[in-house]
């Protein structure tokens, strides 16, 4: 039995995903429930990332759905392999760090289990989503290791 009644497992729905949710479900017990959480960033902000010169507005609501349909088939396909239930498979908005953290308070969650890929140089004078969800949540978080040391 875990002593961890709701986990959290934060996924970038990137190919590491499974991953993190398989090491939630690793510290799982036999009652604990099992929650899946991906945060979608404003698409300006995304996109600015990207274009250099500007934001792109022609079609950015068509680009905006199927990306959220993309992002829908990743969540189901990932609860799919790891038993999760759609009615714990939550897609939100915002910005990834203070959203994991708000929705852990909001639902009791006792441990976030997320991916760290080891941050060096600039990187870790930024921070990244691991350590801004450390600083600031209530509950225990699991950093996961996804990359080789
Ligand atoms: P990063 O900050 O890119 O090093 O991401 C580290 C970990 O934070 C990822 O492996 C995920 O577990 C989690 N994470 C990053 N971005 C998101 C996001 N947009 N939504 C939910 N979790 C995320």
């Amino acid at each position: 039995m875990s002593e961890y009644s709701k986990i959290l497992a934060a996924v970038d729905l990137s190919d590491e995903s499974g991953t993190v949710v398989r090491r939630a479900t690793q510290v799982a017990g036999e009652g604990s429930e099992i929650y899946l959480t991906y945060v979608q960033e404003p698409m300006d902000s995304v996109y600015l990332g990207v274009v250099p010169y500007g934001p792109v507005f022609v079609g950015l609501e068509e680009v905006e759905e199927k990306l959220r349909s993309e992002l829908n088939d990743r969540m189901r396909k990932l609860g799919q392999e790891f038993g999760v239930p759609e009615s714990r498979q939550h897609i939100l908005d915002g910005n990834p760090a203070p959203e994991i953290r708000r929705f852990a308070d909001e639902n009791d969650i006792d441990l976030v289990v997320l991916g760290t890929h080891g941050q060096k140089g600039v990187q870790l004078l930024l921070g990244s989503t691991a350590n801004s969800v450390l600083h600031g949540v209530c509950c225990d978080v699991l950093a996961v290791r996804i990359y080789e040391c």
